[in-house]
């Protein structure tokens, strides 16, 4: 394989798009040595393939606001690979959102879902739509108009959708409400949906609890545990407020959250009745993280900063893409922090994940780490189509061993020779072997 040739190609063909060819360049630097190994790979030209999507739908979006003013936003669906099962992957809605983010997530998806052990190929989609200050009605008009496009592409067997950044279960209630109307059918082509009405028990906190469980395996490889250990964490989205919630329980303290403006420095740590707290003020749309330096005295809040300044055991950064940078990760060593596990998808920066590598800190990268919350919605899709519902115990049982089985898929391809655990490698490997390997048995398709 010419790396650098390959990215320069790419880079001809999609100018601009940084954050899909910074995704690619990190597969591909890390799978290097396995395909030079391997000739059938190239031979079959499997670089070449699964670095494109199978296909892009983009489409407007015209919905109407309040007032009776007219919008037209944008949207997309990126089906990149069903080598080892339908597309699956989430709708994320947000102002920031373009192709070249929709390209680089779907492309980790493949690999994340690989990892999974399930049967799942990998996608991605969504909207520059900002839901934030928006009535309900008007998210349903969107969504019931962004479904009117979206749904000629989608099923259950075909491609399977859930939710990301701006798309929780109200979006998804609408979304699916349509997709029904439409399709006149009740099946599970939509994930995280709402435990009446087809969804799965503790989807919501399983990309969070998952990223702990991650996490705790990583520790145990040194004989440690999470009792006693300080996070750090970043954002209070879904994904954070599940990886409080566990790393609370497992005995850990937890003393930041952070948003766009700025971060939470909480020392005595966040508490169950903590969390809850913070639930409610997202549960009805509010700002969280002032209100929370204002409730629980001895908490600061750090305007403008983001939460990598802080003496901590274990980072778990669950915002956005690249919010932890080079200056970030050598604060985070230099304050001893001995783990990192992404919970958002790509939030470390290349020359981050350079400094935590050379400082031999473990590093968890996102498609391992918060791999739990796609695997929930597999769960979920396995239950629909057994018509029935497990139990929490029963769900968390299953996320748990996924959780460990993804560990060790990292540990046994990215161990290196001074016993360091390269996980970037590790689970880019793992989930490549997977894909590949489908890729060629199916024929140049
Ligand atoms: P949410 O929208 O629920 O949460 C994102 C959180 O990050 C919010 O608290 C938001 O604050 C905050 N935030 C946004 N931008 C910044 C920023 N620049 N600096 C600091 N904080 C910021 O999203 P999710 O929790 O669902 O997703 C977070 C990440 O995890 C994404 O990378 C997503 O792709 C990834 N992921 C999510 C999964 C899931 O199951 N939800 C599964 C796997 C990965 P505010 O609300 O104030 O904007």
């Amino acid at each position: 394989m010419k790396l650098e040739k390959i990215m320069a190609d790419l880079e001809k063909k999609h100018p601009g798009e940084v954050e899909y060819l910074q995704a690619v360049h990190e597969v591909l630097e890390s799978i290097e040595e396995i395909y030079n190994d391997n000739p059938q790979f190239e031979a079959a030209g499997i670089i070449e393939r699964i670095v494109e999507p199978d296909r892009v739908l983009t489409f407007k979006v015209p919905w109407v606001d309040d007032s009776g003013k007219v919008h037209v936003n944008l949207g997309y669906r990126v089906q990149f690979n069903n080598a080892i099962g339908p597309y699956k992957g989430g709708l994320r809605f947000h102002p920031s959102v373009n192709l070249s983010i929709l390209k680089f997530l779907g492309f980790e998806q493949i690999f994340k879902n690989s990892l999974t052990t399930l049967p799942m190929g990998g996608g991605k989609g969504g909207s520059d739509f900002d839901p934030k200050g928006k009535s309900n009605a008007e998210v349903m008009r969107f969504c019931q108009s962004f479904m009117l496009e979206l749904w000629h592409i989608i099923g259950p067997e075909t491609d399977v959708p859930a939710g990301d950044i701006g798309v929780g279960g109200r979006e998804i209630g609408f979304l699916y409400g349509m997709y029904k109307k439409l399709a006149r059918e009740h099946t599970g082509v939509l994930t995280g949906k709402g435990r009446n009405w087809g969804g799965s028990i503790l989807r919501p906190e399983a990309t969070g609890y998952g990223a702990v469980y991650f996490a705790a395996e990583m520790l145990k490889l040194k004989g440690e545990t999470f009792n006693g250990k300080i996070v750090a964490l970043s954002g209070f989205g879904n994904v954070a407020w599940g990886a409080a919630r566990k790393a609370t329980e497992l005995g850990g303290k937890v003393v930041t959250i952070s948003g766009p403006d700025g971060y939470i420095y909480d020392p005595n740590g966040l508490t169950a009745e903590k969390i809850d707290f913070m639930l409610d003020l997202r549960a009805s749309n509010q700002d969280i993280v002032l209100p929370y330096s204002y409730k629980f005295p001895g908490s600061e809040f750090h305007a403008g900063k983001r939460p990598w300044e802080v003496k901590c055991d274990v980072a778990i950064p669950c915002a956005t893409q690249n919010e932890l940078g080079k200056q970030d990760a050598e604060n985070l060593v230099r304050n001893g922090v001995s783990y990192v596990a992404e919970g958002a998808n790509m939030p470390t920066t290349p020359e981050a994940v350079t400094v935590f590598q050379d400082a031999k800190v473990m590093f968890g990268p996102g498609k391992a780490v918060n791999a739990g919350g796609v695997a929930t919605s597999g769960l979920e899709m396995t239950q629909n189509t057994m018509k029935l519902s497990w139990t929490a115990e029963e769900v968390d049982q299953r996320l748990h061993q996924i959780m460990k089985d993804i560990h060790s898929q990292c540990v046994q391809y990215g161990t290196q020779e001074d016993g360091y655990i390269n996980y970037v490698k590790g689970a880019n490997v793992a989930g490549f072997l997977k894909v590949a390997g489908a890729m060629l048995d199916c024929g140049v398709v």
